[in-house]
This record gives structure tokens, C-alpha cells and sequence, in this order.
């Protein structure tokens, strides 16, 4: 099962994948609390936290729930710079604080995670930001900043972007069969 909640100043998605009463997040966007009351009330337990990538609209929540529900963040090593400027960025574009980084940390080193119930694959998709990756599971992908519902590309213009492995990236996600849910927006379905 999906879950999206859209959260933050920036109306992030948020994605809860479970089943039975496993749960992991995709992106905790911001209001970290709010997921772990969410998942709470729902009786879900929390197994990993994963970023789609480092941007600070995507993964200011972590540090909240992190913390309340003792469960680690996931992200791509490349994108640790991103984390580590969190609190700056993320004050810069908002005015709120995020909290330090969260404590527990596990860098995204392979392609297959197994929780219990849960089994995902993580896909490369670098581009936006250099540790960008998708979060495949049944016939979804999780794809954050790569592509949206209305053909928009996520942007290419930080210093740390790089518009040509965008461009493999945007490929990867165009060839996907099933649904895509994009970091913004409604998902949608290729042909
Ligand atoms: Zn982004």
C-alpha cells in the first residue's frame, strides 16, 4: 500500500509504503512529528527512512522522526554534502530549523532492501543532485526531483547538477512500467 502525504512550504510528497505493519518512508519532506503521529495511529512500524535525494525539502523530517521512531535515514553517499548543509539551506528557503542531522545513517551501498513484508530495489538517478536515486517497489518507482506530471524535468542548474546524467536519468524513468511518484505532484503512468 502507498500513502502520500504532501508536506512543507514546498508541498513535498511524503510516501508511506506498507504492508501488513511494515512501513518504510520515501522523502519525510518536513513535519517529522506529524509522520511519526501518522504512522502511530495507524499501528505501522517504521523500518528505514529513505531520500530520494538531499535537497532540504525533501528530508528535513528526518531528524523528527529519526528520532522519535529510532529508525535510520537512507541516502546516497554523493548527497551526504546536501545533508550536512541541511540546517543552513533548509533556514535559508524557510525560516525553520530542522534540527541537527540525524544521528543514524546508513548509506545507500546496495540495490535490494529486505524489511520484514517489504522488499524494494534502489536505482541510481543522478543528475538533479549527484546521490539522487529512485525507490522501486511492486510496480511503483519513487523517483523524487527526476520527472513530473506535466513532462517538467527537475532543475539542472546547482553547481553539483549535472544535465547529462539527468538526461539518463529522465530516460530511466520515461522507460519505467508502472506508476511513477514523482517528489512533487501527482504521479502518473507512461506509456
Ligand atoms: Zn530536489
Amino acid at each position: 500500500m502507498i500513502e502520500r502525504l504532501v508536506l512543507g512550504p514546498l508541498q513535498t510528497n511524503c510516501y508511506i509504503l506498507y504492508k501488513n505493519n511494515s512501513a518504510i518512508v520515501v522523502d519525510p519532506a518536513d513535519e517529522g512529528d506529524y509522520i511519526a503521529q501518522y504512522l502511530a495511529d495507524r499501528e505501522l512500524e517504521l523500518y528505514a527512512i529513505f531520500a530520494t535525494h538531499g535537497h532540504h525539502d525533501h528530508i528535513a523530517g528526518a531528524t523528527a522522526l529519526s528520532l522519535i521512531t529510532n529508525t535510520p535515514l537512507y541516502i546516497a553517499k554523493e548527497d551526504v554534502p546536501l545533508l550536512n548543509r541541511l540546517q543552513q539551506t533548509h533556514k535559508h528557503f524557510t525560516g525553520l530549523n530542522p534540527g541537527p542531522n540525524p544521528k543514524d545513517i546508513v548509506l545507500i551501498d546496495r540495490k535490494e532492501f529486505v524489511f520484514p513484508d517489504l522488499k524494494i530495489e534502489v536505482v541510481s538517478l543522478p543528475g538533479h543532485t549527484p546521490g539522487g536515486v529512485g525507490i522501486i517497489f511492486e510496480d511503483n518507482l519513487f523517483s523524487g526531483d527526476i520527472l513530473f506530471a506535466d513532462g517538467r524535468a527537475g532543475e539542472t542548474s546547482h553547481s553539483y547538477s549535472s544535465p547529462i546524467k539527468m538526461a539518463e536519468s529522465i530516460h530511466f524513468v520515461k522507460d519505467f512500467k508502472g506508476r511513477v511518484y514523482p517528489g512533487h505532484g501527482d504521479y502518473f503512468l507512461l506509456p
